[in-house]
C-alpha cells in the first residue's frame, strides 16, 4: 500500500481561456485524485491528494496532455497536508491583484468543430463563426482583461440557452470559450455587393460564384480584411494588382487543403506541420516548375516560391469548399497602408479596389496580418511574426530589472513590451511611414501595456532621429531613455531569440541603418553582447547618388560601385550603362561631389549594385526586391565564387577595423559579364563572394578575440542561398551560428533587441 500525499501545483503560461481546469478536472478525476482546480492572477493552482503514484503521473501528463492552445512556462509544486476531502473539484476564480496571466493568440478553427461545420444534424452545421475551447479567436477581440467574455468582442452577443449551458459545464468542449456562439445568438454573415443586387441568403455560395466570376471580394477575417480573387484568373489577378498599386510584390494564396498546397509547392514535413498547425501561418514554399492553371502568372511574377495558407476560420473553410481551389488571399489594403480592420474604414478604403464585400458583425478588436514563415535548416523562420503568434511572450534567458518599452525601427515595425524574464512583441504594424500605421503603433503599445499590466520605465529607441517611433520615445514624459544603434540591435535580437548573451562575432547585413558616426551602416561585423558592441568590420562605404532615389533605383548603385571597380574605366560597354545612358554621368558626378549622396556601408545596396548590372533590375516596387529577383537568378548549383579584399581600415578603438571592398566583388561579376558568362553563373558566384568574404572576415576576428560564436542578423539574411553558404562555411570552420527563429531576422525583430539591449544596460547599471 503505497503512500498517500497531497501536492500543491502551480502552472503559469497560458493556461486561461484554453480549456486548462476542464482538463485538470478530468486528468485528477481519472487517476482517482482528491482536490481542486482554480483560476488566479497568476495562472492555474491546483491541489491533488492520492497515492503517491497517481499524483507523480498527474505531474507527468499534466505537462504531455496539455491542451493544445495552452503554452506552459512553468510547473512548481510544494508538499501540503492531507485533508482527506471528497471529490475533484473546480474551485472559484481568485482574480484580483496584479494580473500575469497571458491571453492567447488566435486559433485555427479544431478538427472537432470542423466536424460539426460539415455535420447537418448539429446545430452548427455551416456556421461560419463555430469555435470551441481548443479554438477561435481570441487575441483580435479581447479589449481588456481579465479574458472574460465582457471584455471582448463578443460582448455584443448575448449567449443563449444552450450556449451557456455548454459555457458553464466543465465536461463541455466549450467549457469557458468566451466566444461560444450559435446561429441563435452569434454573429451573421453577410455580402454586399453592388446596391442593385438584393441581399443573399447564402452569402457564401453568392461570394464564391463572384470569385469565380473573375470578381475582387473582400472578404473580413481574424485580423483585418483580405481582398480575394481566383488565383486562377489572370484577369482578376491583373486587375487587383493595378487597384491595389501593387505592381509586382507576389500575391499570398489560400488554397483549400494540403493536397493544393502539394500540387503548387514542394511540401515537406516541417512544411506540412508549419500549413497545418493552429497558428496557421503563411508558410512560403519552393514553387513546382511549370504553368499551371491554378495560379495564374500576374499573381507572383517570376517568383521561385509561394506563400500558401489554409484556411483558419470557418468562414475560410466554408468559401474554399465552394470553390475548390486556391484564392489569393492578400491584406485588404491600398499597397503600403497597413491592413483594414475596422468596418466602415474597410468599406471607404477598399471600396475602389473590392467588387463585393463578405462581411459579419464580430467586431475585429485590434488589427493583426498574417505570419509569415519559412523552413531554414529543417526548423521553422519566422519572417513576420503577428496572427497566431502574437501576443504570446517570449522567455528570455535574462531579466528585466525594471519594466521596458523598446520602439523598434521604421520599416516592417514591432514594438516590445518586456517585464521580468517575459519580452512580448507585438503584432506587425508595418513601415511607420504615414499617420494610419503612426496611430496602429501608438494604439497598440497602449493596448499592450493594459494587457500585460506593463508599465515600463526604461524606453528603448533607435539612433535615427528621423524614425516616428524615435520621435515617440523622444516626446516620452517620466521614463528613461536609451538610443541603440540598429545594427547593435540586430545583434542582440539574434541573442535573445537563441536565449545567448555573447559576447559574439555579430554579421548584421542588411539595408539601411543610421550608425553611430551618423552615417548610413548595413554591412556590419560587431563584436557585441548584449551590453554594447564595438564595429570591429564594414563594407568599405560607398556614396548613393540621390540618397533614397538610389534604394528605388538600383543602376545608380551599380554605376557608383563600377566607378570604385574600376578607376580608370569601364571594361568594355555594359548592358546597365546603356540602359541608364541619359543620367550616367549625371550621376557619377553627383557621388563624386558628394551632393545628397550619403556614404554607406549597406550590404542591401551592394545587393542592389549586382542585380542591376545583371539587367534583373534597374529599379524597385518593393523594398529588397532587386536583391530577391538576384537571388531568384542565381545558379544554386554555381560554386565559383569572386575575392574580396580584406584591410585593416583606421582605429576606431583598440581593434583596427577590418574593410571589405565590395568592389571587389562587382569588378569580379563585371569581368564575367564582359566576358560572355551567364547571369545566373555570375549571380551564383557573386553570393559565393558574399558568403566566402563574410567566413574570412570572422575567422580573422576569431584570430583576434578569441570567439567562436557568430550571431547571423538582417535583412540580408531572409536571402535563403546566401544563409546557407555562410552557415555551410563558418560551421567547416568550427565556428557555432546563431539564427533567428522565433523572431525574424528583418526589422521586424529589431524591437527584440532593443529591449535585451535595454535590459542588458540597466543590469549593469544595477550592479
Ligand atoms: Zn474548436
Ligand atoms: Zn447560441
Amino acid at each position: 500500500m503505497s503512500e498517500r500525499v497531497r501536492t500543491g501545483v502551480r502552472v503559469e503560461g497560458v493556461v486561461q481561456g484554453v480549456g486548462f481546469r476542464p482538463f485538470v478536472y478530468s486528468l485528477a478525476t481519472s487517476l482517482g485524485l482528491a482536490g481542486l482546480v482554480g483560476n488566479d492572477v497568476d495562472g492555474v493552482f491546483a491541489e491533488v491528494e492520492g497515492s503517491t503514484e497517481a499524483v507523480a503521473k498527474f505531474l507527468v501528463l499534466l505537462e504531455q496532455e496539455a491542451p493544445p492552445l495552452a503554452r506552459i512556462e512553468r510547473i512548481s509544486t510544494r508538499s501540503l497536508g492531507l485533508t482527506g476531502e471528497g471529490p475533484f473539484v473546480i474551485a472559484p476564480s481568485q482574480l484580483g491583484g496584479q494580473r500575469r496571466t497571458l491571453v492567447s493568440a488566435d486559433s485555427a478553427t479544431c478538427a472537432d468543430c470542423l466536424r460539426e461545420l460539415a455535420d447537418p444534424a448539429d446545430r452548427r452545421y455551416r456556421y461560419p463563426f463555430i469555435n470551441c475551447t481548443n479554438c477561435g479567436p481570441r487575441f483580435t477581440i479581447v479589449r481588456d482583461v481579465p479574458y472574460d467574455r465582457p471584455l471582448t468582442t463578443m460582448n455584443a452577443f448575448a449567449m443563449c440557452e444552450r450556449c451557456a449551458a455548454e459555457y458553464h459545464d466543465p465536461a463541455d468542449r466549450r467549457f469557458h470559450a468566451q466566444p461560444v456562439c450559435c446561429p441563435d445568438c452569434g454573429p451573421s454573415l453577410s455580402l454586399v455587393a453592388a446596391s442593385t443586387d438584393p441581399p443573399s441568403d447564402d452569402p457564401i455560395g453568392a461570394a464564391a460564384g463572384l470569385l469565380r466570376a473573375g470578381k475582387v471580394l473582400a472578404v473580413k477575417g481574424l485580423g483585418g480584411y483580405h481582398l480575394m480573387i481566383d488565383a486562377g484568373n489572370e484577369a482578376a489577378a491583373a486587375a487587383l494588382r493595378a487597384r491595389k498599386h501593387r505592381e509586382d510584390k507576389p500575391f499570398a494564396l489560400m488554397v483549400p487543403d494540403l493536397a493544393t498546397a502539394r500540387a503548387l509547392c514542394a511540401v515537406d514535413d516541417v512544411a506540412a506541420e508549419l500549413l497545418t498547425c493552429a497558428r496557421r501561418p503563411i508558410v512560403l514554399l519552393p514553387r513546382r516548375p511549370g504553368p499551371g492553371r491554378l495560379v495564374a502568372p500576374a499573381v507572383a511574377p517570376g517568383n521561385r516560391q509561394l506563400g500558401l495558407m489554409l484556411p483558419y476560420t470557418p468562414l475560410h473553410h466554408l468559401l474554399l469548399d465552394a470553390m475548390a481551389r486556391p484564392v489569393v488571399a492578400t491584406s485588404g489594403n491600398v499597397s503600403d497602408e497597413p491592413i483594414a480592420f475596422r468596418d466602415s474604414d474597410a468599406r471607404t478604403r477598399l471600396a475602389g479596389i473590392a467588387d463585393a464585400f463578405l462581411i459579419h458583425d464580430r467586431a475585429i478588436h485590434i488589427r493583426t496580418d498574417d505570419s509569415v514563415v519559412r523552413v531554414a535548416g529543417g526548423r521553422e523562420s519566422v519572417l513576420r511574426r503577428s496572427r497566431g503568434y502574437v501576443p504570446e511572450p517570449l522567455t528570455v534567458s535574462v531579466t528585466f530589472p525594471r519594466p521596458v518599452l523598446a520602439c523598434g525601427a521604421e520599416l516592417k515595425n514591432t514594438f516590445c513590451l518586456a517585464k521580468r524574464d517575459r519580452a512580448f512583441v507585438s503584432h506587425h504594424i508595418g513601415d511607420l511611414e504615414n499617420a494610419e500605421t503612426l496611430r496602429s503603433f501608438t494604439e497598440g503599445i497602449e493596448h499592450f501595456r493594459r494587457l500585460f499590466d506593463i508599465e515600463p520605465e526604461l524606453v528603448a529607441y533607435d539612433l535615427h532621429p528621423d524614425y516616428l517611433s524615435t520621435k515617440y520615445a523622444a516626446d516620452l514624459d517620466g521614463v528613461a531613455l536609451l538610443g541603440v544603434q540598429h545594427h547593435h540591435a540586430h545583434i542582440a535580437s539574434c541573442l535573445a531569440d537563441n536565449g545567448e548573451q555573447g559576447p559574439v562575432i555579430g554579421v548584421a547585413f542588411d539595408g539601411t541603418g543610421y550608425g553611430s558616426d551618423g552615417t548610413i551602416w548595413g554591412g556590419e561585423f560587431l563584436i557585441a553582447d548584449l551590453a554594447g558592441f564595438v564595429r570591429a568590420g564594414y563594407l568599405h562605404p560607398v556614396p548613393m547618388p540621390g540618397g533614397a532615389a538610389a534604394i528605388r533605383q538600383p543602376w545608380r548603385m551599380a554605376a557608383t560601385y563600377l566607378a570604385a571597380s574600376y578607376p580608370a574605366g569601364l571594361p568594355g560597354d555594359l548592358a546597365v550603362r546603356q540602359r541608364n545612358e541619359r543620367q550616367w554621368a549625371a550621376v557619377l558626378t553627383m557621388a563624386e561631389r558628394g551632393i545628397n549622396s550619403p556614404v554607406t556601408s549597406s550590404a542591401g545596396r551592394l545587393f542592389d549594385a549586382v542585380a542591376a548590372l545583371l539587367g534583373a533590375r534597374d529599379a524597385v516596387n518593393y523594398e529588397g526586391q532587386a536583391a530577391i529577383e538576384l537571388e531568384q537568378l542565381a545558379d544554386p548549383g554555381e560554386r565559383g565564387s569572386y575575392p574580396a579584399r580584406v584591410t585593416p581600415g583606421a582605429p576606431s578603438s583598440s581593434l583596427a577595423p577590418l574593410v571589405v571592398s565590395g568592389s571587389d566583388l562587382v569588378r569580379g561579376a563585371a569581368d564575367d559579364l564582359v566576358a560572355g558568362v551567364a547571369a545566373p553563373v555570375i549571380a551564383g558566384r557573386f553570393h559565393n563572394g558574399v558568403a566566402a568574404v563574410i567566413a574570412t572576415v570572422c575567422t580573422r576576428l576569431r584570430e583576434q578575440t578569441g570567439l567562436g560564436v557568430v550571431a547571423l542578423s538582417g535583412g540580408v539574411f531572409q536571402n535563403l542561398l546566401l544563409t546557407g553558404r555562410v552557415v555551410s562555411l563558418l560551421t567547416d570552420a568550427g565556428f557555432r551560428v546563431l539564427q533567428h527563429r522565433r523572431v525574424p531576422c528583418n526589422d521586424g525583430g529589431i524591437s527584440l533587441g532593443q529591449a535585451a539591449v535595454a535590459g542588458a544596460w540597466d543590469r549593469l547599471s544595477d550592479a
